[in-house]
């Protein structure tokens, strides 16, 4: 079904039993597709959880020119880190044959992970493990194009990346890079980012770069009981307890998660972890687990000062 190892199809592809998904079935609604009808499409913002009951759904890369990434059968679900960021996914979904999909929204996957202790672990570790793979296969996301050596280029790198937006960089020195410079009518100005569907931006702030590529989240309106500066481990750590106990988390980063740690190629005393992780790992499942217990996260903002005000039941915000 999958071009990679069995192993790692077990773990990143895994199949729901028939006990499973009787439990999934009270918060799910079934729908039925044709052969060739889409599912969902890359792009699409904020999707639900789809497991396939019957028939199959093909996952394409329209990235790399379409290409077939993997087929899911009974009892396989589509997705990846996405479902949880709420972000647009990266892939199209098209039915093969008749298909029979139970359909789970969006909002209630929190509560399938942490009403289904069980069946979370599978899906966190499959979604993790399949942006891991898609990485791996090359040319996916978005197309960023810029000077090796430019300090703007490598944020707006490296705001991709902490924000899980999967993307390809060329150096415009190189000759692919000269050659997409070219065929977008020589821009004057670098770094541009080509969305894949006729969008691009050239030379924008992190913040406009953050909207387009769907990251970008309001801080929300109402009061919260906890704010946290810096989604670095720290502060990820704090999300993850306050959360999970029930106060109302929002965590603020200039850039998005991870902190320094994400520079890290291999982090071998973090308690837990004893042959050790790379800092994206721990970034990765640390924002998982965070949003999994309903912290929300907003980058890119910078806090530049906080007002304490007297009164206990106000809140004070500067982002
Ligand atoms: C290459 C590298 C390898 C490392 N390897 C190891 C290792 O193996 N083991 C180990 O123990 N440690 C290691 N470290 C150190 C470790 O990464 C840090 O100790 C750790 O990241 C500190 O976590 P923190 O959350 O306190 O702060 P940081 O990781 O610094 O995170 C702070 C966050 O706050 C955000 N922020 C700051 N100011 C603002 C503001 N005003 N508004 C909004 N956001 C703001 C920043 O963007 C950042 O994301 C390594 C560090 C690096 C760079």
């Amino acid at each position: 079904m999958t071009t990679v190892s069995p192993i790692t199809d077990a773990v990143a592809f895994p199949s729901l039993g028939a006990a499973d998904l009787a439990l999934l079935q009270p918060m799910a609604t079934v729908c039925s597709f044709q052969d060739g009808e889409t599912v969902f499409r890359a792009g699409d913002a904020e999707v639900d959880l789809f497991v396939v009951e019957s028939g199959a759904v093909e996952i394409l890369n329209p990235a790399d020119g379409g290409r077939h990434v993997v087929t899911h059968g009974p009892g396989q679900f589509a997705g990846d880190i996405d479902l949880l960021t709420r972000r647009p996914v990266i892939v199209t979904a098209v039915a093969r044959g008749k298909t029979r999909l139970l359909r789970v929204p969006g909002g209630r996957l929190r509560e399938v992970l942490n009403k289904l202790p069980h069946l979370g672990e599978t899906m966190l570790t499959a979604i993790q493990e399949r942006r891991r793979l898609l990485a791996e296969t090359g040319v996916f996301g978005l197309k960023v194009v810029g000077p090796g050596k430019c300090k703007y280029t490598t944020l707006v790198r490296e705001f991709l990346f902490k924000n899980f937006v999967p993307f390809t960089w060329y150096d415009s020195a190189s000759d692919k890079g000269k050659q997409l410079m070219a065929s977008w009518g020589s821009p004057r100005k670098s770094p541009v980012i080509d969305f894949g569907d006729g969008r691009q931006l050239i030379n924008p702030t992190l913040r406009e770069l953050a909207q387009s590529a769907g990251v970008w989240r309001q801080c929300p309106p109402e009061p919260v009981d906890l704010a946290i500066i810096g989604a670095g481990p720290a502060g990820m750590a704090a999300a993850v307890y306050a959360a999970s106990e029930g106060v109302s988390t929002i965590v603020l980063d200039r850039l998005g998660p991870g902190g320094q740690a994400s520079a890290s190629s291999r982090i071998e005393n973090f308690m837990g972890f004893p042959s050790g992780l790379s800092g994206t790992e721990l970034a990765t499942r640390s924002v998982l687990q965070m949003l999994k217990f309903g912290a929300k996260m907003v980058a890119p903002v910078v806090v530049e000062r906080i007002e304490p005000q007297n009164r206990p039941s106000s809140q004070s915000r500067t982002a």
